[in-house]
C-alpha cells in the first residue's frame, strides 16, 4: 500500500460495554484519525476520550510486540519457539513433582474486551485441565453471577435496565458517568438517562459520593457504603407492607414470593436507617415511586458488589425489580437476546442444572469454591504457603492482579516464589515483571473484533463486526493461538509437537456436537459433520459465524434462508439492529425447577449477618473505591492523552472530616487500615457524604522493573495495598473494596 495513501475503516472500540462505532483513518501503517462513526446503528456518532485515543495504544512504543525471556533484571527478546520451548522446560518439571494441582491461571479483565481472548479462555482451561483458575470477577461482579445462577439458572443471566422506555430507574452502586455503562451496553449512556428527563421521567441515584451521573439524574441520595442490601430488603418490607406487590405474570412463573415477604419482615426502614443513613421516610417515599411508576427498573453496578453484602444487594435488586411488575417487560429490566450467543453461557452438558457451592475449599484459609474459583485474594497465600498442593505455577492472561486484587503487596512479595510464571499480556507491566515469559497479543487494530459476551445485558438486541485494519506483522501469533498452544503445553505436549489449529478443529467439532445434541438449539438434530463444514473460516472468526448461525436471527444452516450469518455481517460494517429487547421468560430461564428462584437458600442463608449488621455502629471513616472516564481500571495509564493535567489520584474527604482530622487541600494524607498505610493527596470535596473518603483504583505504577514509560510519570497510589484479603461477600467470596474501614491522617 502507498505510504500516502488515506483509507478508512469502520471499527468498534473494544474498551467497555458501550461499543461505540469508530471511524478510523489511516496512511500507510499509520492511523491519522479516529472520529466516531455517525452512521453506526448502535451507538449513532458517541465515542468519550478513550476510544478518541485507541492509535496512542496502537502506537505506543512500550506496547509489547515480541515474545520476552527474563534473565534475572533483564529481557530479551526472543522467537515465539524459543519462548514455548522455554515455557515447557520451566512448567513440565513442576507438572512431573508437584501434578496439576500446582499450576493455576489468572485470567484479567480484558479478557471480555478482546475478540480472540473472549472465546478462546472457555477452550484454555478445560484444554489445560486446570482445578481452579482465579480472575479479576471475584473483585468486580461475582455477587450478581451468583444470583443469577441461582435465579435464573445462568451465572451470565444478567437482566439489564431498559433505558429507552423506562419511566423510572433507580440506580445504586454505579456511576455511568466514568464507566459508560457497567453489565449494562448503552452507548451514550447519559445521553439516554437526559432522555428519561425530558419524558418526564425519574431517575434516583444511591451512591456514598454525589458523582457525575447525578448531573443527568433528579435526585442524589447518600447510603452508608456496604449498606444497599439493608436499603433494598426494607423497601421490599414497604412494597409487602403496603401492598404495592404486584409481580404480573411472572407471578405464576416463580417460587419463593411468600418467602421473600417473611425474610424482609425485620428490615423495617426505621430499623435500617441509622445503618443506611437514609432517613425512613426517604425510603418510603422512593419505594412508593418506583411502584408508581408506568414503568420503573433498578439498576445496581460495581458499589453493590464488591462491598459487604455484595450478594445480598445484587439479589434484591432483581427481587425488587420482580415484585414491582417490572421484571422482563419494555420499561423494565430485560434480558437480551444478542446476535450471536456467548459461548460463556453454555452449561456444562455433563452436569444437571442448577448450582452447587462449596464443591472444595481453598488449602490455607479454607474459603468454599463460588461458580469454579475461589477469592482471587487467596492467590498470594496460596503461592507463599509451603504444603501439599501449593501454587508453583501461573499464567496470567491480561490481567494485571499486583494492581487490582486486595492485599496487592502481598501478591507482589509471592510473585518470584513461582517456579515458572507466563504472562499473555501486551505490556511489562506490575504483574507481568515478575513473569518468566511474556507472550504479547495483537494490537487492537491487527484483529478483528464483535464483543462475545457484552450484547447479553445490552439495551438493544444488535450487534457489529469489525475488520482487522492493519494486518499483524509476519510471524505474530493472535491471542487464541496463544492460549491453545499454552494449553497443550500445560496438557504435557511438547511445543514442536503442537499444532493449534488441530486443536481448535478438535475444539470446534465438540462444541458444534454439544449445541447440535441440545434440544433447545435452534439446529437440534443436525448433523454435526455438516454443521462444521458449512462453518467457514477458523479461530474465533468460525466460532463467531457458528454463534450467529445458531443464533436467534441466525440463517440455521439453511433452514431460515433470510437468517444471519458472518459473511452478512460483515457486508453491513455500520452494523445492524434487531429492534428493542423484548420479554424473555419462562425460556430464558434454567433452573432446575424452571421458574425463577425467588428465595435461593445459599443467598438467603446470608441476612441474619445483614441483620447482625443493622446493630453495628461506624465510628470511624470507611474508603470505598471509584474510576475516571479517562481511566479503564489500570489499563489505560500509559496513554499520555489520558493521564495528563491535574492529579486524579487524589484522596477524596468531606470538608467536615477534613477539618476534624486536619488535614488540607492539596497536603497529603496517611490512610491506614488493617492491611497496610498508603498516602495520597488531599482533594476535599462535598462530592463526598461525610464519614466516607474515597481513592481512584487501578493505580500505583511506582514499581521497580516495569516499561510503561507514561504511566510511571503518573504512579500514583495503589488503594489495593491497604484492601484486606480477608475481607470478602460471604455468600460470593467477591473482595470488599468499598466500606473499608481506615484512619486517616495528616502525612
Ligand atoms: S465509551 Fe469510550 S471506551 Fe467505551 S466504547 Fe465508547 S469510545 Fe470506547
Amino acid at each position: 500500500m502507498p505510504a500516502s495513501e488515506l483509507r478508512t475503516h469502520l471499527r468498534t472500540c473494544p474498551l467497555c460495554e458501550a461499543m461505540c462505532g469508530l471511524e478510523v483513518t489511516t496512511e500507510g501503517d499509520q492511523v491519522t484519525r479516529i472520529r466516531p462513526d455517525r452512521e453506526d446503528v448502535w451507538s449513532k456518532g458517541y465515542i468519550c476520550p478513550k476510544g478518541a485515543v485507541l492509535a496512542d495504544l496502537h502506537h505506543d512504543p512500550d506496547r509489547l510486540r515480541t515474545p520476552l525471556i527474563r534473565d534475572g533484571k533483564q529481557w530479551r527478546e526472543v522467537s515465539w519457539d524459543e519462548a514455548f520451548e522455554t515455557i515447557a522446560q520451566r512448567l513440565h518439571p513442576v507438572l512431573e513433582s508437584h501434578g496439576i494441582g500446582a499450576v493455576t491461571a489468572y485470567i484479567g479483565n480484558p479478557t471480555a474486551h478482546n475478540f480472540s481472548l473472549s472465546r478462546y479462555v472457555g477452550a484454555f482451561m478445560p484444554m489445560s485441565t486446570l482445578p481452579i483458575i482465579y480472575s479479576a470477577g471475584t473483585v468486580d461482579q461475582w455477587p450478581k453471577n451468583v444470583s443469577s445462577a441461582l435465579m435464573y439458572g445462568g451465572m451470565w443471566t444478567i437482566p439489564t435496565p431498559d433505558l429507552d422506555r423506562t419511566d423510572y430507574l433507580l440506580v445504586l452502586g454505579a456511576n455511568p458517568s466514568a464507566s459508560q455503562g457497567s453489565l449494562l451496553a448503552a452507548a451514550d449512556i447519559l445521553g439516554r438517562f437526559d432522555a428519561i428527563l425530558a419524558r418526564s421521567g425519574r431517575i434516583v441515584v444511591i451512591d456514598p459520593r454525589r458523582t457525575a451521573t447525578v448531573d443527568h439524574a433528579s435526585e442524589w441520595v447518600p447510603i452508608q457504603p456496604g449498606t444497599d442490601a439493608a436499603l433494598l430488603a426494607a423497601m421490599v418490607n414497604v412494597l409487602f407492607a403496603e401492598g404495592l406487590v404486584d409481580p404480573g405474570r411472572l407471578a405464576e412463573l416463580a417460587n419463593g414470593i411468600d418467602r421473600v415477604q417473611g425474610l424482609c419482615r425485620a428490615f423495617t426502614p426505621q430499623s435500617v436507617e441509622a445503618s443506611c443513613a437514609i432517613p425512613a421516610e426517604t425510603i418510603r417515599r422512593i419505594t412508593r415511586e418506583l411502584a408508581a411508576a408506568k414503568t420503573a427498573a433498578v439498576y445496581g453496578r460495581i458499589g453493590t458488589c464488591n462491598q459487604e453484602f455484595g450478594t445480598l444487594a445484587s439479589w434484591l435488586v432483581d427481587v425488587v425489580n420482580f415484585l414491582t411488575g417490572n421484571l422482563d417487560r419494555p420499561g423494565g429490566s430485560m434480558f437480551a437476546n444478542p446476535i450471536a450467543w456467548s459461548l460463556t453461557t453454555i452449561h456444562p452438558p455433563d452436569q444437571p442444572p442448577g448450582f452447587a457451592f462449596g464443591r472444595w475449599k481453598s488449602r490455607v484459609r479454607g474459603a468454599p469454591e463460588v461458580l469454579g474459583q475461589y477469592p482471587v485474594s487467596c492467590l498470594a497465600e496460596e503461592i507463599s504457603t509451603p504444603g501439599e498442593g501449593q501454587i508453583k505455577a501461573l499464567i496470567t492472561i491480561a490481567g494485571n492482579p499486583v494492581i487490582s486484587s486486595p492485599d496487592a503487596g502481598k501478591l507482589d512479595a509471592a510473585l518470584p516464589l513461582l517456579d515458572c510464571m507466563v504472562s499473555v499480556d501486551n505490556y511489562l507491566n506490575e504483574t507481568t515483571r515478575h513473569a518468566d515469559v511474556i507472550l504479547p497479543g495483537l494490537s487492537p487494530f491487527e484483529q478483528p473484533h464483535y464483543d462475545e459476551l457484552l450484547w447479553s445485558w445490552a439495551v438493544r438486541n444488535a450487534g457489529n463486526y469489525s475488520e482487522a485494519i492493519f494486518p499483524p506483522e509476519p510471524g505474530r501469533l493472535a491471542e487464541w493461538e496463544i492460549l491453545l498452544t499454552l494449553a497443550a503445553i500445560i496438557s504435557g505436549a511438547k511445543p514442536s509437537e503442537i499444532d493449534c489449529h488441530v486443536l481448535d478443529d478438535l475444539y470446534f467439532s465438540g462444541l458444534v456436537g454439544l449445541i447440535v445434541a441440545d434440544e433447545s438449539s435452534a439446529i437440534a438434530g443436525r448433523d454435526p459433520g455438516e454443521i462444521v463444514r458449512m462453518t467457514g473460516g477458523t479461530g474465533p472468526d468460525r466460532l463467531l459465524d457458528f454463534t450467529i448461525r445458531s443464533g436467534p436471527y441466525g440463517d440455521h444452516y439453511e433452514r431460515n434462508t433470510d437468517g444471519l450469518t458472518l459473511a452478512k455481517l460483515r457486508e453491513r460494517p455500520h452494523g445492524v439492529d434487531m429492534g428493542a429487547l423484548e420479554p424473555r421468560i419462562p425460556d430464558i430461564l434454567r433452573t432446575p425447577s424452571g421458574k425463577i428462584e425467588l428465595a435461593p437458600e445459599h443467598i438467603v442463608a446470608d441476612l441474619p449477618r445483614l441483620e447482625a449488621r443493622l446493630g453495628r455502629r461506624e465510628d470511624g471513616l470507611v474508603l470505598v473505591s471509584r474510576r475516571h472516564l479517562r481511566s479503564n481500571n489500570s489499563w489505560m495509564h500509559n496513554v499520555e492523552k489520558l493521564v495528563r493535567g491535574r492529579d486524579r489520584c487524589t484522596l477524596m474527604i468531606h470538608p467536615d472530616d477534613a477539618a476534624r482530622i486536619g488535614i488540607r487541600e492539596g497536603g497529603t494524607a496517611r490512610v491506614a487500615s488493617k492491611s497496610g498505610t498508603i498516602e495520597a493527596p488531599v482533594e476535599i470535596t462535598d462530592e463526598m457524604m461525610p464519614g466516607v473518603v474515597c481513592l481512584p483504583h487501578g493505580w500505583g505504577h511506582d514499581r521497580e522493573g516495569i516499561r510503561l514509560n507514561v504511566a510511571t510519570r503518573h504512579a500514583g497510589v495503589n488503594n489495593n495495598l491497604i484492601a484486606p484479603g480477608d475481607l470478602v461477600d460471604v455468600p460470593s467470596g467477591n473482595a470488599v473494596v468499598n466500606g473499608i474501614p481506615v484512619d486517616v491522617t495528616p502525612a
